[in-house]
């Protein structure tokens, strides 16, 4: 039987739906992509955002354009959240939840005649009490292999009171100590140049033999792996001294940190339920920033949080403003049914959708400005990175814009750069001088000059990734 996949929501969604993926082919199946005819279409689906239905329903249209006959089954948070709600969608055939997501294949055979139309939508999903098995899992930003998102951990024990994904995804649990090691080196030996370690609230990797994440970055960093890592994003208070030492140290480490703040206001803070204050935050920010001047500090924000007065609101730029972060992530808050943040809401604490519009466009304007600050910095400083030699950086070319002509990636400090090679055979790193932050894409990403691609032994400052040919 032909199988094809949709995905939407975070990175984690992605690699679990390549597990799943790799779990029918195991069971004979084949994977066709997604517009293709096929037999059956999976979707993985999310529910931060208001318009999950929406685009499940636009998607299994889509599919059953194509492909009339498929038998359609949605997965995911959003499936695990509403699962009525999803099997009264025209076209749905079956819904999965968390704990049958990675089931599916055996789950359907034997029921109605397997992967067919059902008559009438079947509901798998369980309760997520209890210990919950952790599935392992890790999927490519692209085809050319160059960087593989690995899930070390899933779910949540935090009770964050706008937040639904601890419902959707059930207890934290964690990918075995042991196996972190192997993993890598299997990552590595597939080609791949850059891991991301990720999970719902990584962090707090808890190892059932006691580690914890510091003792992950501790393990990778001995292991001096050839390929570089970097964390996809962690709770402030479980980002320790320990972990901002060794990625200053380090030439594995990306100096590149995704910190959620969600409000710089103490109250509407206490009201989210989040673990730090304000202070503390912008203690650490000055701590990761006085150890590493060049590091990317990327922040999750919220804004019309309920309660959240234009003061509250004013509170939070002035606190962003002073700190030296380098770009936003903006969310407008968005009511989550059965959270405690939604009934706030409901008792009248409620921010008008025009402020919660207006709100964000502040804070996107000023993520912009602080992204061209950031950049401009990155042309002036001499500061030479772990990674590469003096004032170089190095980059994973990802793409090549047809019309222009130029490469694209990210250097190990997460700045998008664009840069000529011509002569570019395989997306292997390279080494670029930063130039300017390029007009042409609203200062979107900065114009480099290729040096040449990473020699596995050109130098010891750098070389820790070696040449594919
Ligand atoms: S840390 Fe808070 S926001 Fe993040 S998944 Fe857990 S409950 Fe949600």
């Amino acid at each position: 039987m032909n199988v094809s996949f949709y995905t939407l929501g975070c990175k984690l969604n992605y690699a679990e739906t390549s597990q799943l993926q790799h779990v029918f082919e195991q069971a004979g199946h084949a994977v066709v992509p997604f517009g293709q005819p096929s037999d059956a279409v999976i979707i993985n689906t999310c529910t931060v955002t208001e318009n999950a239905d929406k685009e499940c329903r636009q998607i299994i249209r889509r599919a059953l354009r194509t492909s009339p006959e498929a038998f359609v089954g949605v997965t995911g948070c959003y499936a695990q959240l509403q699962p009525e709600e999803i099997a009264s969608i025209e076209g749905v055939d079956a819904v999965f939840g968390a704990k049958e997501k990675f089931k599916i294949p055996s789950l359907v055979e034997g029921v109605a005649g397997g992967f067919r139309k059902f008559a009438t939508p079947h509901c798998f999903v369980d309760e997520l009490d209890g210990d919950i098995e952790f599935v392992e899992a890790h999927s490519s930003q692209t085809d050319s292999r160059t960087r593989a998102f690995l899930k070390l951990q899933d779910g949540c024990n935090y009770k964050c009171s706008f937040c639904t994904i601890p419902l959707a995804r059930g207890k934290s649990r964690a990918m075995e100590f042991s196996r972190i090691p192997e993993k890598i080196r299997e990552l590595e030996r597939a080609g791949y140049y850059e891991v991301v370690l990720s999970g719902i609230n990584l962090g707090d990797y808890r190892a059932s033999t006691g580690e914890e994440f510091t003792d992950v970055v501790r393990a990778i960093e001995a292991l001096q792996p050839n390929l570089r890592v970097r964390i996809s994003s962690i709770e402030p208070n479980l980002l320790t001294n320990e972990i901002i030492d060794i990625i200053a140290q380090s030439r594995v480490f990306c100096p590149s940190f995704h910190i959620p703040l969600q409000s710089g206001s103490p109250e509407i803070l206490r009201q989210m339920r989040r673990r730090y204050k304000a202070d503390y935050y912008a203690e650490l920010v000055h701590r990761i920033h006085s150890a590493m001047p060049d590091a990317a500090i990327g922040v999750d924000v919220i804004v019309g949080f309920p309660t959240e007065s234009d003061a509250y609101f004013e509170e939070t730029f002035q606190f962003l403003h002073e700190l030296p972060v380098s770009y936003l992530h903006v969310f407008s808050y968005s009511e989550r049914e059965n959270t405690p943040a939604a009934e706030l809401s409901a008792h009248g604490g409620s921010v008008p959708a025009h402020k919660r519009a207006e709100r964000s466009k502040q804070l996107r304007t000023l993520s912009a400005k602080k992204k061209l600050h950031f950049y401009h910095e990155q042309a002036k400083s001499l500061n030479a990175s772990n990674h590469a030699a003096f004032g170089e950086r190095i980059v994973i070319p990802e793409q090549r814009n047809a019309e222009t002509g130029l490469w694209s990636g990210w250097t190990e400090n997460y700045v998008r750069v664009e840069f000529a090679a011509p002569h570019l055979l395989v997306q292997a790193p390279v080494r670029v001088r930063l130039q300017e932050v390029n007009p042409a894409t609203s200062g979107e990403t900065m114009l480099a000059e290729y040096v040449g691609q990473v020699q596995r032994e050109a130098s010891h400052h750098a070389a820790y990734i070696p040449i594919m040919a």
